[in-house]
């Protein structure tokens, strides 16, 4: 599954990104139109809370409108409209910027710090923003989260 968020859901993006999730994030104050046009172009689901986009045609059959406050819950009530698998890669594309992330060659990996370096032996590298990422504290805690996500999908309703 494809998304495109709009401004107001940036962060369930990003989320969804970190489970491994395509997703397509809108720049502040893209128009309504172009927002449609984009999420039409790139065949992607749109998700927003603007009641507004309801209203235009590229919006049916596409559109998942969302009404939830943090992330948890919002996290959940996607989950309950499109069973989203919050664990359906996790860790492989990039949070910032979308790309697929690879494994950083030695010379990508001297700009980690020597101290987390001597204690990581996976770095993960984006071509794209050329951000790195390895394991760490956060990262267990974002999967723990990522899980409880799913747990909650998967049981009873
Ligand atoms: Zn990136």
């Amino acid at each position: 599954m494809r998304f495109l968020c709009d401004e107001m859901l940036k962060r369930l993006g990003q989320w969804l990104r970190v489970a491994g999730h395509d997703v397509t994030i809108m720049p502040d104050g893209t128009p309504d139109a172009l927002i449609l046009q984009r999420a039409e172009e790139e065949d992607r689901w749109l998700l927003s809370s603007d009641r507004r986009l309801a209203a235009h045609r590229l919006a049916r059959g596409r559109l998942v409108l969302l009404d939830c406050q943090g992330i948890d819950a919002c996290a959940h009530e996607l989950a309950r409209r499109l069973d989203i698998d919050w664990l359906y890669r996790p860790f492989t594309r990039c949070m910032r910027c979308n790309t697929p992330l690879r494994d950083a060659t030695p010379h990508e990996m001297q700009d980690v710090p020597a101290g987390v370096r001597a204690q990581v032996c996976d770095v993960r590298f984006c071509p794209s923003c050329r951000q790195l990422y390895w394991n760490g504290s956060h990262v267990d805690d974002m999967r723990r989260r990522l899980q409880q996500w799913n747990a909650r999908r998967q049981g009873p309703a």
